[in-house]
């Protein structure tokens, strides 16, 4: 009987199977693909743990936890919107995701972790004080559960934990990393067009001064018209990349956490919660971060303390980036944002990009509720749209 299972070994898994075998927990982590970090479609960003004004020992867990794997300091993101271009300083880092996750499980592998890889969760039969999980080799005992598996989470569909999505509140995101001369490595680009990108945005994140993460994203309730090979080919144009764009694409939540992430010893981390921020689409971090806080609830009563953690932690930095996410909807589709672009303040964008509650909130606010009143985000729910 172990301790913990962990379902997925992408950010969020490694981070947490890291942080418990660390504090002694008996952990088996279940990865489905042959390899961990087999498929990495990210970015790879992250932010500064000094941007994210979190306690000191949550932002120390995160910041060592991904430390070696910088491969490039970012210092600033300016954001594109028609013919203007908002810059923010701000500090975050392009890392070796993949690198970053192998390293770290095989740590804890040393440290007393059982992995096993190509090894498939199907799914759980809840009971009283232990829980049985079924996979594509076996079964095996654990008190508690955990689903890091990432969106669509099947450890949320067999536990009761799984929720209705809205299409609006769905992203599709697709990048390739590419040669590209920077004019300016230390900045972040990114580009807000609704024909490259609708209701998300395009991105260039360096990783040298002649490597950068490029991509895009659009949300599937405005899809149907949207073709992502057409975009990313004109995108890789108009940054004069030779190369062919390869259609790397994955689903991003970014409709706010999910309302239920506990249940009878079954606890949902990152994706799997959909702790993302639904107006950047970031989520490695959020994933990192509620790993140290899960494994830091484990005792007592670790379902009301995990829950209290992210409740204070996790949640109000998603739903403040949904309220930028829905002033920004709101703004887009009713044309708003290409009228008033010229006016737009500088700290206004600011706070957005940083993700943070400034003076503009009130206004901010009051524009998110004006998506909500239109009932902005009525288009059907996933995975029927
Ligand atoms: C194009 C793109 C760019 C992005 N860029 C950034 C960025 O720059 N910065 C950032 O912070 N975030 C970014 N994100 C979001 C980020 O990738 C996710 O938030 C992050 O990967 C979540 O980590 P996770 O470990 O929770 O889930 P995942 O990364 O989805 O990992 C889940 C793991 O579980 C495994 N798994 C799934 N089902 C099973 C099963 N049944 N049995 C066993 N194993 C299973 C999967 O194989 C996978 O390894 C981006 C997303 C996309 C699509």
């Amino acid at each position: 009987m172990y301790d913990v299972i962990i379902v997925g070994a992408g950010p969020s898994g490694a981070a947490l199977s890291y942080f418990l075998v660390k504090k002694g927990f008996n952990v088996l982590t279940l990865e489905r693909d042959p390899k961990p970090a087999t498929r990495v479609i990210c970015g790879e960003y992250l932010p500064d743990p000094d941007s994210l004004g979190m306690p000191k020992d949550i932002s120390k867990a995160y910041w060592e936890f991904f430390r070696p794997f910088i491969v490039h300091r970012i210092k600033r993101i300016s954001m594109e919107i028609e013919n203007r271009r908002f810059t923010t300083e701000y500090i975050g880092y392009s890392i070796d995701r993949a690198n970053m996750i192998r390293k770290r499980l095989m740590e804890s592998v040393e440290n007393g972790l059982s992995l096993s890889t190509k090894e498939a969760f199907l799914t759980a039969k809840l009971g009283d004080g232990c829980i049985k999980v079924i996979t594509s080799k076996g079964e095996y005992r654990t008190k508690f559960l955990v689903g890091a598996d990432g969106f669509g989470s099947k450890v949320a569909r067999s536990s009761g934990l799984h929720n209705v999505i809205k299409c609006d509140d769905l992203a599709l995101a697709f990048t390739n990393e590419v040669n590209l001369d920077l004019p300016d490595p230390e900045e972040m680009r990114l580009i807000i067009n609704e024909e490259l990108a609708p209701g998300t945005y395009a991105w260039v994140i360096p990783r040298s001064p002649s490597r950068a993460n490029v991509g895009l994203g659009v949300r599937l309730s405005m899809k149907r018209s949207f073709n992502p090979v057409r975009a990313m080919k004109k995108f890789f144009k108009e940054l004069k990349i030779k190369k062919e764009p390869i259609l790397r694409g994955r689903y991003v939540p970014v409709g706010g956490i999910s309302p239920r992430i506990v249940s009878h010893g079954v606890f949902l981390l990152g994706d799997a919660a959909c702790m993302v921020i639904p107006s950047n689409g970031g989520g490695m971090h959020l994933g990192i971060i509620a790993a140290y806080l899960l494994s830091n609830s484990l005792e007592g009563e670790p379902e009301r303390r995990y829950e209290r953690a992210v409740r204070e932690y996790i949640k109000p930095v998603v739903d403040l980036g949904l309220v930028h996410r829905k002033a920004a909807d709101f703004f887009t589709r009713t044309g708003l944002l290409r009228r008033t672009v010229g006016l737009l303040p500088n700290n206004m964008v600011s706070e957005v990009i940083k993700v943070v509650k400034g003076n503009y909130y009130p206004l901010i606010k009051v524009m998110a509720s004006m998506y909500d009143f239109l009932d902005m985000g009525r288009s059907g729910s996933y995975p029927r749209c």
